[in-house]
């Protein structure tokens, strides 16, 4: 079976060492596969892009010798198509117009892990007068999956989310269902991506079924947290990753993917690295552990 992976950031900021190192991760699983690795930059949410974050993924790549397969795919420069599956789920019965605003649903859903369980208020509301969001109806079943290093997955959407939200009210995709569809549309067969997306999965795996779309395999990896437990992100102060000492930073990044790099490598080019750590990748090295801690460098 063809390998299709990818790496699929969202351009609100240069990449640091957590988003870096889920990048490798997905490079490593691909390549050891013999695979192709895509880069899609996933620019839905205009209002939080940030002004040249595409380029600056693109340049930090490049200087990680990390090289993607086919010309590199934007989602906003196809975003009718989010619209019309969005529309064929209604049409269909699958999905519904929602005017609750967050106000009211604050008053009403339950808060849990993924947000506000959507109360169902909407499921048989046929007069709107406020803009809509588009849900997906969600009955009560038990979704079932196997995480290629989480293990058995057993989630159940109406005590999670309720009926999730697909186009927002200012007529954004979410990224649920934009996600979904681009993997779909480039064949994508095998997703690596940090665990902090592990019960979002269980929304991308219902759309797929109701979608018809085949549900690729998952592989959900540790995420890289400071030294207060928090994901690195922008938001909690993580520095970008600058070209200046890219051999040391590929060294770390191997380390926290459990690969201990031998000394003979320790001033080779990144790809002599990758290279290497293709042959020795097995992300069973990351069992069991659901962070990883960051060195302070
Ligand atoms: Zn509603």
């Amino acid at each position: 079976m063809p390998y299709v992976g990818r790496f699929a950031p969202s351009p609100t900021g240069p990449l640091h060492i957590g988003s870096l190192t889920t990048a490798v991760a997905s490079y490593l699983h691909a390549k050891k596969a013999n695979g192709e690795w895509l880069l899609r930059i996933d620019d839905i949410d205009q209002p939080r892009e940030k002004k040249g974050a595409a380029d600056s993924i693109r340049k930090t790549l490049n200087a990680f010798q990390l090289e993607w397969d086919r010309d590199v795919f934007y989602q906003s420069s196809d975003m009718e198509k989010y619209h019309e599956v969005a529309e064929k789920l209604v049409t269909f019965g699958h999905a519904f117009r929602c005017s609750c605003t967050r106000k009211e649903l604050q008053k009403t859903g339950k808060r849990n892990v993924l947000g506000i369980k959507y109360p169902g208020e909407c499921r048989t509301r046929i007069n709107h007068y406020k803009p809509t969001a588009i849900r997906v109806l969600v009955e009560s079943d038990e979704l079932i999956f196997i995480d290629a290093l989480q293990g058995k997955q057993i989630n159940n959407l109406s005590h999670l989310t309720g009926d999730y939200i697909i186009i927002r009210s200012d007529k954004l995709p979410s990224y649920n269902l934009s996600t979904v569809l681009d993997d779909s549309y480039q064949g994508v067969t095998h997703i690596v991506r940090g665990i902090d997306l592990l019960e979002l999965t269980s929304i991308h795996i219902h759309l797929q079924r109701i979608l018809g779309i085949k549900t690729p395999n998952y592989l959900h990896l540790p995420i890289i947290v400071n030294a207060n437990d928090q994901k690195l992100s922008k938001q909690t102060g993580a520095p970008a990753i600058t070209s200046t000492s890219v051999n040391k930073t590929a060294l770390i990044i191997l380390s926290y993917l459990g690969l201990q790099t031998p000394n003979e490598l320790m001033g080779s080019t990144p790809s002599e690295l990758w290279a290497w750590a293709i042959q020795n990748w097995d992300p069973n090295n990351l069992a069991n552990q659901r962070t990883i801690k960051t060195l302070q460098v």
